[in-house]
């Protein structure tokens, strides 16, 4: 078991918005899941959850938009609420999670405050097109290499469970270790009778072992977080993932589905003896 965990928290500031059609993602208009749907978020709600983030000592604090990239209104709200949570929370990693973004575009969030970008490709290039048909993985690989062109650091992970093979499971690793990523958000699918996809057939052992493959794959510097899916795919086995390579999970709520209360996750952490990073680089 690992001795420290990083901790992560989300922020959903434009939610159930997207015209896209990821088969796994509610917040898509396209299926209608029954979520909370909203434009923007307001930024004194936003700077109260970083502070909350911050007492539960999460390290990074991610402003996350519906949809498949930045307009410029959007950018704009997005570099607005960056500025804002800077100066009220400073001592927080501010990752922006925007989607599909140009150098001009990640040049200016920068200026405004961010620090992290992240910016998933989810599964294999090859298997992409059987999730989305709206935008192809390129371009999200694109995203994650102007990223690193600007300088901001890349976060990029992506889901198991999709019914994606095991070779798409191997491609998605290395196209992720070829980009050299922070922090690698793990997600496990996690269904919802809305959405085109119902079913996530991976056992827990298959779970623990992907995560084990991972790690393995990337090797031992890289955040790897376990993300979205923690609770319904390892229950109460899911303090185990620290066993099997993951040194970071996500505190608090998800985008669309609640996690445990982050005050749940801080007392069993103290029960297990795990300490909590203080940053991102400790
Ligand atoms: S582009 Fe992003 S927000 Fe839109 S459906 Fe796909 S994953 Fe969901």
């Amino acid at each position: 078991m690992i001795d420290k965990v990083y901790l992560c928290a989300i922020c959903n500031i434009e939610s159930g918005t997207c015209s896209e059609d990821c088969k796994f993602c509610t917040q898509s208009v396209k299926y209608q899941a029954d979520i909370q749907r909203y434009k923007h978020k307001s930024i004194e709600d936003i700077i109260k959850e970083a502070k909350i983030a911050k007492e539960n000592q999460a390290v990074g604090y991610c402003l996350v938009t519906a949809g498949a990239g930045l307009t410029d209104k959007k950018l704009e709200f997005v570099c607005k609420t960056a500025h804002a949570v800077k100066k009220a929370v400073p001592d927080i990693n501010i990752i922006a999670c925007n989607g599909i973004a140009s150098v001009e575009q990640l040049k200016e969030l920068k200026s405004a405050g961010v620090d992290n970008y992240n910016h998933n490709i989810e599964t294999s290039k090859e298997f992409y097109p059987s999730i989305c048909t709206t935008h192809d993985w390129d371009s999200r690989f694109q995203t994650c290499l102007n990223i690193k062109e600007v300088g901001l650091q890349l976060c990029t992970g992506g889901i198991f469970g999709m019914g994606e093979s095991e070779q798409d499971r191997i491609s998605m690793l290395k196209s992720i270790k070829e980009l050299n990523p922070i922090s690698v958000p793990i997600n496990f699918f996690h269904p919802n009778d809305a959405l085109p996809l119902t079913k996530n057939t991976l056992s827990v052992e298959e779970a623990f072992n992907l995560i084990k493959l991972t790690r393995d794959t990337l090797g031992d510097e890289v955040m790897l977080m376990i993300a979205g899916g923690r609770e319904i795919t390892f229950k109460e086995k899911q303090y185990d993932i620290f066993n099997y390579g993951a040194n970071s999970i996500v505190i608090g709520n998800y985008l669309t589905t609640n996690g445990k209360t982050a005050s749940t996750d801080l007392e069993n952490l103290k029960k297990l003896n795990i300490t909590i990073a203080q940053d991102c680089n400790n």
